[in-house]
């Protein structure tokens, strides 16, 4: 077989892999109470947790963080990424935060009031919890294809024009200061807004006089979904698209874990300089002041050469590919999966997977454990334990969807971990029939309780 593709950058340092058996992982998750976040990092081979502030950096944004500059104000590093911001996002003005969810609270801090509506696709946890901590209120107006498994719609991140004019004729504008689309919708699997939803929801929010930010997490990978999926982008390049994107947009939250190739960071970009004002004073009481925001003045100058290395063909087709490569060894086994394959992760569908399993034993919990045991890789839950209990009734909440998420760091992983991973996948799924019970909660936490849950296995 002739091999002509290769991945566009090569490794200069490495860092190695605690390797471990079988028999030692058995022990190590009992002791965890069978939750995979209590594990040691140590314990873990292949750790495909999460995509967030895990990526490897280039040797170009290790020699920026060399010439970052530590002025409390006026930092030149401030002022590298001001430019690098403007340029590839065309937003004049721009807030550095400590992370995403720190971009939320200081432009949710402007903008969101109790009783408030804030229309879009699937809300990423965080910002539905800032959402909902103002008693304001997040409506998912996804299409309903985002939620159908067996759909293949190439834009499951796209919002419903139906479901959300709706409720933008309901309320008054003066209840609903914001629409957010999230790009790409990680809730819903990682999954692209086309270019042609996001211009439709501008043109409603303008209609109605209602403000449109993009939660742009992951925004390179969603340009890259429009370049490769959608009808008149091919020949356009990656930076063109996310122009075009973000030009549908007053504004947008960032979490620089993600796309901006660095381990911690985030911003808030602004096109209206009275608005930037506003959130000026919330950031400099949360965060910090103008010019550094949460971030340390080298962390700006890495993240600033970060956007400039997601944001091209190279390392988004590498980035993708990958990702793909994972999803169709795992879809050749008749293992299934999410689909189409999302930019960042892969998701085994758990009911599929283990129907011997009940739902109220947790079998997306249950599978991420055998995998664990089975290869060292660590996924995780996005299923019944993650949805929690009813906050009235306190039953517990059983989601459409029951899967263990496989989230891919940029740039960390060889393709050769990608068919570790499918492999140890293929070794449960020929024992799956002999897996028959789940784990029951020994411990739970009131709220989010996924991160502490403590866990037995169900005896037979
Ligand atoms: C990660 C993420 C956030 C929150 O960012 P943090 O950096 O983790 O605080 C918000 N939205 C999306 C879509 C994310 O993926």
């Amino acid at each position: 077989m002739i091999h002509s593709y290769f991945e566009p950058y090569k490794t200069k340092m490495v860092e190695l892999i605690h390797l471990s058996s079988a028999e030692e992982r058995k022990n190590w998750i009992e002791e965890a109470r069978y939750n995979l976040f209590n594990l040691r990092s140590e314990q873990v081979m292949i750790d495909l947790l999460t995509d967030s502030g895990t990526g490897a950096m280039s040797d170009s944004q290790w020699a920026a963080i060399m010439t970052g500059d530590e002025s409390y104000a006026g930092s030149s590093s401030y002022e590298h990424l001001r430019d690098t911001i403007r340029e590839i996002t065309g937003f004049e003005y721009f807030l550095p935060t400590h992370q995403g969810r720190a971009a939320e609270n200081v432009l949710f801090s402007v903008l969101v009031k109790k009783g408030n509506i804030v229309p879009g696709n699937s809300h990423f946890d965080t910002t539905k919890g800032h959402i909902e901590y103002r008693d304001a209120e997040a409506v998912d107006c996804s299409v309903e294809e985002a939620f159908d498994l067996n759909s293949r719609d190439p834009f499951k991140g796209n919002v419903d024009l139906g479901k959300m004019e709706k409720i933008l004729k309901e309320h008054p504008a003066s209840d609903i200061p914001l629409i957010i689309m999230t790009l790409t919708c990680n809730t819903t699997g990682g999954q692209p807004v086309s270019m042609e939803n996001l211009r439709a929801v501008s043109r409603l929010a303008k209609q109605y006089g209602i403000k449109l930010f993009i939660d742009g997490a992951r925004f390179a990978e969603n340009a890259w979904f429009i370049k490769t999926r959608e009808a008149g982008y091919k020949n356009k390049t990656i930076r063109e698209i996310v122009r075009e994107m973000f030009s549908y947009a007053d504004g947008m939250t960032m979490s620089s874990k993600k796309d901006g190739l660095v381990n911690i960071g985030g911003f808030i970009g602004f096109r209206d300089e009275t608005l930037f004002r506003e959130a000026t004073t919330f950031n400099i009481m949360f965060e910090g002041f103008i010019t550094y925001g949460g971030m340390a003045g080298r962390d700006m100058n890495a993240l600033a050469v970060g956007l400039r290395e997601s944001t091209t063909e190279k390392y988004l087709e590498a980035r993708t590919r990958q990702v793909t490569l994972l999803g169709e060894m795992i879809t050749k086994l008749g293992i299934p999966v999410i689909q189409p394959y999302g930019g960042h992760a892969i998701f085994v569908e758990a009911l599929g997977f283990l129907p011997h399993v009940p739902r109220e034993e947790f079998p997306a919990q249950t599978l991420a454990i055998e995998l664990y045991v089975e290869a060292g890789v660590r996924g995780v839950e996005i299923g019944a334990l993650m949805a929690d209990r009813d906050p009235v009734t306190r039953k517990n909440r059983f989601p459409d969807l029951e899967t263990v998420r496989l989230a891919i760091p940029r740039r960390v992983y060889s393709d050769n971990h990608m068919k570790a991973v499918a492999e140890g996948l293929h070794r449960v799924w020929q024992r799956r029939d002999t897996i028959r019970h789940g784990l029951h909660i020994v411990h739970e936490a009131p709220i989010l309780r996924h991160f502490t849950v403590e866990l037995e296995k169900v005896k037979p």
